[in-house]
């Protein structure tokens, strides 16, 4: 068990237009840390909102300096960037992120640190009843289920932003520099040890969800291509395939031709779509190598660490 005091604790909130919840949200977050016993700041990342949430944010900073830092950016980059952002000022050496809309209580706070304090490098957590529409737990189900697969972490709720981070977790993750991150994915491969605790879920307190489906279909796509280029690859595959049964249909109508005469086969219209799937297939293998080209450069362009030392032991 560590000591607590050397447990500083930094919770990183992504603001875009949350003005009616602000309030709330502040007060209730202050309650929770003060309560965890350790020392913490709160860092409000405003991801260019356009309504009063900076002006209540930069009132709350004044009242409580150090405790409540503010940090505006010039406009909205996405939640995802937003909490980077606060990444960059956060000092705490636990650092923990948690949405502003209240859907995840900060009450569960204290619960994640000192689940933190037994050592862990990530603490996930899984929202128990959920409250969001039926089409969006489908979706994260199987969004969640391609993610244990790929990344072979298992964790089951990725989608859930209430986590906490040690200190070179997130340091790891401050220098990817990819446009498209998906922090819980990007975390944990970065993390030796993991778990996982249930927290509480509620509707959302005001306002509405900041995600249109376009929106939430762009955030999928940056989950699954953060983790693999594998779906580039199965284009090779499937045009492979293709063309294997260009070929064999190709044959088959050879034997066929031989055995019947010249007349099955409608005079060699057959013959054409056998010819025809081979070509297919040879395009859909083409553009899978492509593919192949692109998905290197994508990874090289991204330039992530090779690997990350955690922790050197035994020298001097
Ligand atoms: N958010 C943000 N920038 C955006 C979209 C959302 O900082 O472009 C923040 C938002 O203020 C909230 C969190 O990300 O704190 C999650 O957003 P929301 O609750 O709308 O998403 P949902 O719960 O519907 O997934
Ligand atoms: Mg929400």
């Amino acid at each position: 068990m560590m000591n607590k005091d050397n447990n500083f604790v930094s919770v990183v909130i992504p603001v875009f237009n949350e003005e009616p919840v602000l309030n709330e949200l502040i007060e209730r977050s202050l309650n929770a840390c003060e309560s965890s016993g350790c020392p913490f700041e709160i860092i409000f990342v405003d991801d260019g909102s356009s309504d009063r949430s900076v002006e209540i944010l930069s009132a709350a900073s004044e009242k409580h300096p150090d405790k409540i830092v503010t940090c505006v950016l010039n406009r909205n980059y996405g939640q995802h960037s937003a909490i980077m952002a606060g990444f960059s000022e956060a000092r705490g050496e636990i650092i923990i992120t948690i949405d502003a809309d209240l859907q995840n209580p900060p009450e569960e706070i204290p619960k994640l640190i000192s689940k933190m304090l037994e050592g862990y490098d990530v603490v996930g957590t899984v929202r128990k009843n959920r409250k969001d529409t039926l089409f969006r737990k489908i979706a994260s189900r199987i969004v969640n289920r391609a993610a244990r697969i790929a990344t072979g972490v298992n964790m089951h709720d990725y989608g859930c932003m209430l986590r906490a981070y040690r200190r070179h977790v997130v340091k790891a993750m401050m220098m990817c520099h990819e446009r498209s991150t998906f922090i819980p994915v990007l975390g944990n491969s970065f993390a030796r040890n993991t778990c996982e605790i249930d927290v509480e879920h509620s509707a959302r307190a005001a306002g509405e969800s900041k995600y249109s489906l376009w929106n939430l279909i762009n955030l999928q796509f940056n989950l699954l291509t953060s983790m693999t280029t594998f779906p580039l690859r199965l284009l090779s595959v499937v045009g492979s395939m293709i063309s294997a049964m260009g070929v064999g249909f190709g044959l088959l109508l050879l034997v066929l031709r031989i055995i019947y005469g010249n007349r099955w086969g409608m005079e060699g219209v057959f013959t054409l779509f056998a010819i025809l799937f081979i070509f297919i297939g040879a395009q859909f293998v083409a553009m899978g190598l492509l593919g192949e080209y692109i998905g290197r450069i994508y990874n090289d362009v991204r330039a992530r660490p090779r690997f990350f030392v955690q922790e050197i032991k035994g020298r001097k």
